[in-house]
């Protein structure tokens, strides 16, 4: 299968995975994930009309996207993998949506870039759903205070949360648990569903999925 056949499934089954929740399909956005993935890789996606891309490394996304972004209109670039400090910079000025703002210190950074740079990029908080040691993110039962946090204290506007369930587990009731999160925050968007369980995230109310490998190929 073509990349612009796979996805078109991937919208498709979206769209259906929404309608069977009783959702509207445009309340779910595609985050198609590029990590890895270089310019010619990524331009048929481009063509087929695809405006919305995920990076997880703040370098890789800078060797490719400025080009990628001087030829096409309305590119939506999102940070998904982890942010260091040193990078908050480069990170404010390149992507529209930081989705991986997991500790005071990372959120602080970007919060001083962000006014540096008279930039806002849309914000998530991550959350380790499944209070995985290894894996970033703020614990489920510290996410309202950090939340809150960012607001009062960083003047930062965060829009939603975004999870990566335990590979080996269930993803549904951490999709529940985010969405649990998110309302008592006031949030309304929620980023969850990569490749494996994208129509599941939809079902449990994601308001966007990030999907690599099921558009762009195994990486
Ligand atoms: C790589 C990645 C994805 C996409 O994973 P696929 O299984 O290839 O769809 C989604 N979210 C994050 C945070 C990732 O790092």
């Amino acid at each position: 299968m073509e990349l612009q056949e796979r996805l078109a499934e991937v919208r498709d089954r979206i769209g259906k995975a929404a309608r069977s929740a009783g959702r509207a399909a445009d309340g779910v956005s595609l985050v198609a994930v590029s990590k890895t993935f270089d310019a010619d890789a990524i331009l048929p996606a481009i063509e087929a009309g695809q405006r919305i891309f995920g990076e997880n490394r703040v370098q890789e996304a800078q060797g490719k996207w400025p080009s990628l972004r001087a030829e096409f209109e309305g590119i939506e670039l999102h940070l998904i993998g982890p942010l260091q400090s040193n990078k908050a910079a480069d990170a404010v000025s390149l992507f529209d949506v930081i989705e991986t703002v997991d500790r005071e210190k990372i959120a602080r950074a970007i919060a001083a870039e962000a006014d540096r740079q008279q930039r806002k990029p849309r914000l998530y908080v991550q959350v380790n759903t499944g209070l995985e040691p290894q894996k970033a993110g703020i614990a489920p039962d510290d996410t309202e205070a950090f939340v809150d946090h960012c607001r009062s204290e960083l003047g930062l506007s965060i829009e939603g949360l975004m999870c990566i369930p335990p590979a080996d587990e269930n993803p549904g009731p951490h999709f529940a648990l985010l969405a649990k999160l998110a309302a008592r925050c006031g949030l309304e968007k929620l980023s969850m569903g990569m490749s494996g369980d994208y129509e599941t995230a939809v079902a449990f109310g994601a308001t966007s999925v990030r999907v690599g490998s099921a558009i762009f190929g195994s990486r």
